[in-house]
């Protein structure tokens, strides 16, 4: 039995067996290997071992989401048969007599630069088809092999880190709970495990080579606490946990179909925060009223390729329909800083999170923007959607907006097809919005206060960074007072004002919130009766 303390993201309790996630992105060790050959056939049984898995993807992705979106796996089994990349292979397993994953890792990175230097686009975007074929290589080489999602148990899912793209694509009915060495309390990925209610633990000081795929372990997010190999009694305990928070949840059920209003009248909409058209069934099930934010930016994590049109136009739809009417309120493109996408080639930054990211992306990129605001536009016909922008600092760049979404207009008009003009709002996340909150909330329907990074551009605190967590406090005064210069100048001008970041289902600040005058509070679904719960006995 060993006891391990961390920084709790998820307060929840889980007792399973544990699988541990070997990173992607370490670097792969170069050794001096003495039978070359031995290493060639271990690359083309790999090789063989890959083709099956991406075989078995193929199958599934043509029942699941059609050909269009299997074909991808096709085109990696072709890329994965090509000579030139096997022989570079090979030939550098004899020439240098190194072992079989540094050669695979070198030959990947080579190509992939190759076909990123070319002037064609299609070949261009190959450039993470062979990333990604490369690391599936390594994978088999070093038994790291891909989770068989299909066939696994739910289990504790440990790893040293975890990137928002890693997580986004994980069968969240399969995670029991998340245990890793890094990350900060702030990141995505931690976000991401709140909205899918899985108890997550951060910043665990384990040795990931002595735990192994198997072992048994409870993860206590009230304790803050991992134990590995725990005793029968310390299960029984952890069992016991999980029955007393099933039983809270449950009272809160009775909760459900109740407005959220104040005891003296005042009614506050309350909605959750999504990331993916599968967490809709989230938000029903807690009785949210509607989505304050859909981080739209997941659609693009976790593939090779932009998300079509039509893709994205299905998915915002889905939204729309299953919400049947309710606000719905989708968020543009927010990629960069932690959320990262080898397609957009973004390249590396000194500061991403004060670099090349969200409307910036947008904005100087417009047939990207212009793609997802003709999906947004369309999807709009089918229910009750507003449409938000991330990380503004300017009036001017309100005007570019506008003036790009005047343009998708006149394309749909011309082309008949049919469309609504949604509600549009920005996001209050940057200090510099809020100083001109007031000419902002002159041209915008309405504001949405991203605390998250709000509270890292105030405080100059990177969200991303580990080592400062202590200092980032959320309840810091200078946030609070933006929190109320924000309502403050959308009411001036007749807008509403909400808060969408972190800080709006903290427990402890609901009544401030509700004294301020904030219109909406978007939280991540399991915040959503407990919140009720506290405004209707304030
Ligand atoms: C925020 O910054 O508070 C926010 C809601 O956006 P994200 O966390 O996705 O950056
Ligand atoms: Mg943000």
């Amino acid at each position: 039995m060993l006891k391990l303390q961390g920084k709790p993201v998820y307060k929840g309790v889980a007792v399973g067996s544990i699988v541990v996630l070997k990173g992607t992105d370490a670097p792969v060790k170069r050794s001096k290997v003495q039978d070359a050959q031995a290493e060639i056939a271990r690359v083309d049984a790999a090789i063989k071992t890959a083709q099956e898995q991406l075989q078995r993807l193929y199958d599934k992705a043509l029942k699941e989401v059609g050909e269009a979106s299997a074909a991808l796996f096709e085109v990696h089994q072709m890329m994965l048969e090509d000579d030139d990349y096997v022989d570079s292979i090979h030939n550098m397993i004899e020439t240098e007599q190194v072992n079989a994953e540094y050669a695979v890792s070198v030959t990947g990175d080579n190509f992939s630069a190759m076909f990123a230097n070319m002037d064609d686009e299609y070949m261009q975007a190959r450039s993470a088809d062979i990333k990604d074929i490369s690391g599936r290589l390594v994978r088999v080489l070093d038994g790291s092999a891909d989770i068989d999602w299909e066939s696994m148990d739910a289990a504790i899912i440990v790893a040293d880190d975890l990137s928002p793209s890693e997580t986004v694509q994980m069968d969240k009915t399969k995670i029991l709970a998340f245990v890793t060495v890094h990350g900060s309390t702030n990141s995505h990925t931690a976000i991401l495990a709140r909205m899918m209610n899985i108890p997550a633990l951060i910043g665990v000081p384990m040795d990931l080579e002595t735990i192994h795929s198997g072992d048994k372990a409870v993860v206590d997010g009230f304790a803050g606490e991992v134990i590995l190999e725990p005793t029968e009694e310390e299960c029984v305990k952890a069992e016991a946990k999980i029955k007393e928070e099933q039983e809270k949840v449950q009272l809160l059920q009775a909760l459900r179909g109740k407005e959220t209003v104040t005891r003296d009248g005042r009614a506050i909409k309350l909605y959750a925060n999504i990331g993916s058209v599968g967490d809709v069934g989230y938000v029903l099930e807690n009785d949210a009223a509607g989505i304050g934010l859909f981080r739209s930016e997941f659609l693009y994590l976790g593939r090779n390729n932009f998300p079509t049109e039509e893709e994205q136009f299905q998915a915002y739809k889905q939204v729309l329909q299953t919400m049947a009417g309710k606000k719905v309120i989708i968020r543009t493109l927010d990629i960069g800083a932690d959320k990262q996408v080898d397609y957009f080639n973004l390249g590396n930054e000194d500061n991403p999170a004060m670099g090349y990211r969200a409307i910036r992306i947008c904005l100087t990129q417009p047939d990207i923007f212009k793609t997802q605001l003709r999906a947004l536009l369309r999807a709009a016909v089918y229910g009750n959607l507003s449409v938000m922008y991330p990380m503004i600092i300017s009036v001017e760049e309100v005007d570019q907006i506008q003036a790009i979404v005047k343009q998708v207009e006149a394309g749909l008009i011309a082309e008949q097809i049919p469309y609504k003009l949604p509600e549009q709002g920005i996001m209050i996340e940057t200090p510099a919005a809020v100083m001109i909150s007031e000419e902002l909330a002159e041209k915008v329907d309405f504001f949405s206060i991203g605390t998250n990074d709000l509270t890292q551009y105030t405080l100059a605190i990177d969200r991303q960074n580990e080592k400062l967590d202590t200092f980032y406090n959320p309840y810091h005064k200078a946030i609070l007072k933006m929190i109320k210069i924000v309502v403050d100048s959308a009411h001036k001008h007749g807008k509403w004002a909400g808060i969408c970041g972190e800080l709006g289902a903290d427990p402890k600040l609901t009544e401030e919130f509700v004294r301020m005058g904030v219109d909406e509070l978007s939280v991540a679904p399991s915040m959503v009766l407990r919140l009720r719960k506290a405004i209707r006995e304030m």
